[in-house]
């Protein structure tokens, strides 16, 4: 098979009226052996761009709206983008209906909990009781922190990342607070937060809170996730 395409959603409109994406997604992916496929906001023939693709990664970014989760208003969830939220559901509910691979980074794997029906804390310092942090410098100027992850082994991201215990980078301020029904949580930060979720029944749909993306280049383990979903676009796993 040639090189499987791996469609992953870019971030919103930024204020400039830009399109972007993070290059690290595109740059892990291609180290896996994949060609990532960036989809612009605004789509509407979203299935069409599904049939082309053999894979999806959900990246991360601005915080989910609140509203799809019946979740309270928060003062500090402001930079909401329903165009991509609503862009979002609509490919992953595709992507699932057709069993196609699935990797959700951090928004994304909120994202994946939400529509499956599971919710999440708006924000983790106000609303988690003893929470370790889990990003930096906020809340002007957010940085990656890291955090140590413990892996569930016999899970399906423990068998694919290969070690049950490690150092992971991080930044959100939002997390899984109730998990959907039919995902798993597999692996956990010591503050006892969900940091990542797979789907039984699936040949692959695994979301983690981490940023993989953020250290792949240097940190095999971290390479690892988008090597299973490109194998898995493959049809190898
Ligand atoms: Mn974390």
């Amino acid at each position: 098979m040639d090189a499987p395409l791996i469609a992953i959603p870019s971030y919103g409109r930024n204020a400039q009226g830009h399109v972007s994406l993070p290059a690290d997604y595109v740059t892990a992916l291609r180290r896996a052996g994949g060609i990532p496929v960036l989809i612009p906001p605004g789509e509407t023939r979203l299935e069409q761009w599904l049939d082309l693709v053999d894979g999806l990664l959900l990246a991360g970014g601005n915080d989910l709206d609140p509203a799809r989760y019946e979740g309270q208003p928060h003062d500090t969830v402001t930079d909401v983008d329903p165009e991509r939220d609503a862009a979002e559901f609509e490919l992953l509910e595709s992507a699932l209906d057709v069993g196609l691979p699935i990797l959700a980074i951090c928004r994304g794997m909120q994202l994946l909990n939400v529509f499956l029906g599971g919710d999440l804390f708006a924000d983790i310092p106000s609303q988690v009781e003893g929470a370790g942090p889990h990003r930096q410098g906020e809340p002007a100027e957010p940085r990656p922190i890291e955090h140590e992850v413990v892996i569930d082994p016999g899970s399906r991201l423990g068998a694919l990342l290969g070690e049950h215990r490690i150092i992971v980078p991080s930044l959100h301020h939002q997390a899984i607070d109730e998990v959907a029904a039919e995902l798993s949580a597999v692996a956990h930060a010591p503050d006892g937060l969900v940091e990542a979720v797979e789907l039984a029944d699936h040949p692959f749909c695994i979301g983690v809170q981490w940023h993989p993306e953020l250290a792949a280049a240097e940190v095999p383990v971290h390479q690892r996730p988008f090597d299973g979903l490109v194998a898995a676009a493959r049809g190898e796993l």
